[in-house]
């Protein structure tokens, strides 16, 4: 347990999380909608501060990020707990916990973590990803400041739903993000995550102006998040607002948790990948049978850079400063 930060007093011992956009007043002994922040004797405390429910050495790509250091590991950790309820969520198990469940997680101090991160040969450095690391923020950001100390790269796998300030904090630590845009509508977010759309778009504006790496995933479910005229508006969007370089992950959806719809159809995610070929340089296709859509090509002259093959990386035609070693055009990221 460890103090939490971005909190107001309410009175009558309730407090204000200020974190997230739920910005959750928490009366005393009562816990936020993320079940792992708690209000004790009117001071806000987090359950999962250096409790980790996950730990494990990850290829890159399988954050998913494809533009950065392709092909190298990455220590990635999670903890329990998410401010959003997605009922389609793909790792409930570690998201959707009950407020008991850190209590059966392993305890590591930030330092300890560091020097593990170090210790791996090739470890580029540390991605928070697994549940939403916004409800570890404390902890991410204590082991950032080890990481970055250590000349190694932050990664934050995130849905995006974060209070400005905090996200201000957490820029300049965090070398790289993908962010999971779960729809380009707002009824949608709030019927089916708890969330809302707006906060997202503003934490995907802010994480361009700052400069930063930015992937974004998208979950393509059938019927919900379908529609190719929406589709199209996320595209336009995405290009205009954060530029055609922001390489684009269509997942395909399988059933969990609560929602029981059959798969994508892949022909979908096909349509999706050429609807938004039209506008942005990078799309990716992931978990479906085929690896057509997980290559990367030159936007230029078409040659192919990276070669992928299920979590196989060779960067065949990329120069050692990230160009295409044919024509010379340079490739969005880092390499
Ligand atoms: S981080 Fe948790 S407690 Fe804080 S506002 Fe968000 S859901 Fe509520």
């Amino acid at each position: 347990m460890h103090e939490a930060c971005c909190f107001t007093k309410e009175g009558e011992g309730k407090v204000r999380c200020r974190l997230c956009p739920h910005e959750c007043v928490i009366p005393e002994g009562k816990v936020g909608a993320c079940h792992v922040r708690v209000n004790r004797n009117g001071q806000l405390i987090s359950l999962v501060y250096g409790q980790l429910a996950a730990i494990h050495s990850d290829p890159v790509e399988k954050k998913p990020l494809y533009h950065f250091y392709p092909g190298r590991q990455i220590l990635s950790v999670g903890t329990h707990g998410c401010n959003l309820r997605c009922s389609f969520c793909q790792n409930y198990n570690l998201s959707q916990c009950d407020a008991d469940a850190p209590s059966r997680d392993f305890p590591i101090t930030p330092s300890q973590l560091a020097h593990q991160a170090m210790s791996i040969p090739g470890n580029i450095g540390i991605a928070y990803t697994y549940n939403e690391p916004t409800v570890f923020y404390e902890f991410m950001v204590d082991v950032a400041e080890l990481i970055h100390s250590a000349g190694l790269k932050n990664v934050a796998i995130t849905n995006g739903f974060i209070n400005s300030g905090p996200l201000l904090n957490l820029l300049p630590l965090t070398d790289a993000f993908n962010v999971d845009l779960k729809s380009f509508s707002d009824s949608f977010y709030r019927q089916m995550t708890g969330g809302r759309l707006a906060p997202v778009m503003d934490t995907l504006k802010a994480i361009v102006n700052a400069g930063k790496h930015l992937e974004i995933t998208y979950l393509v479910i059938p019927t919900l998040n379908d529609s190719e005229e929406e589709f199209r508006e996320m595209i336009d969007w995405i290009s205009l607002e954060l530029g055609p370089d922001i390489p684009l992950h269509l997942s395909r959806y399988f059933p969990a948790w609560k929602l029981s719809l059959p798969p994508t159809p892949e022909s979908t995610l096909d349509n999706f990948a050429d609807i938004a070929a039209e506008k942005l340089r990078y799309i990716y296709t992931g978990n479906v049978s085929t690896d057509i859509h997980s290559c990367t090509y030159c936007h230029e002259c078409k040659t192919l850079l990276i070669k992928r093959l299920h979590y196989h990386t060779e960067l065949s035609g990329v120069t050692g400063d990230g160009r295409c070693s044919h024509c010379g055009a340079t490739l969005a990221g880092y390499f």
